[in-house]
């Protein structure tokens, strides 16, 4: 079908040992348009109103899509970074916790969630949760690449849209 495969780089040991990062930056540089178009084909676009993206290359990919289609653009950030009135949510990681934040939501509408990678879906819970607190109704959940030997992240009514599994 596509070679998107061939463009990612596999890097050891990146950003702390035992990581295997997937560097998704030569994919954007020849192919960008094509996996903007692929990620858009599999979302039900008549029932988003916006595009839920997490920093930060879920910025790059969620504006990309939303621009595509017509649609607004919500960012997800780390913690100090969006002005207030917010919403936080923290979350465990393999060591400690971090934080993801959202502007508090005065317009409610109908949400796909986007970013690059799912990897132990520990992110993509976070911000399912923001959303629900912030009066979003999270319809999708759309990544580049599913690392689904990390995941087994099945929720009830949000389908998960990954152009690339490993
Ligand atoms: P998780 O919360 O474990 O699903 O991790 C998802 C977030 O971490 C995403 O925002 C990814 O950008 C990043 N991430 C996790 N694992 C990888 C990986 N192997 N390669 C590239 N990015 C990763």
């Amino acid at each position: 079908m596509h070679s998107f495969e061939s463009h990612i780089r596999n890097v050891p040991d990146f950003p702390k040992p035992g990581i295997l990062f997937k560097d998704i930056t030569p994919l954007l540089q020849e192919r960008f348009h094509e996996v903007i178009e692929s990620m858009a084909s599999t979302i039900k676009w008549d029932e988003i109103d916006y595009v839920v993206g997490i920093e930060s290359r879920g910025f790059i990919l969620g504006a990309a899509m939303a621009t595509l289609k017509g649609k607004g653009f919500i960012p997800v950030r780390k913690k100090g970074k969006l002005p207030p009135p917010i919403i936080a949510e923290s979350y465990t990681l393999e060591y400690g916790t971090d934080t993801l934040e959202m502007i508090v939501n005065q317009i409610p509408g109908r949400v796909v969630l986007v970013d690059d990678v799912l990897a132990t879906g520990g992110t993509l819970k976070a911000v399912m949760n923001l959303c629900q607190k912030n009066q979003f109704e999270v319809k999708a959940l759309s990544l580049l690449i599913n690392l689904t030997f990390l995941n087994k992240f099945i929720e009830e009514g949000h389908p998960v849209h990954s152009v690339l599994n490993y």
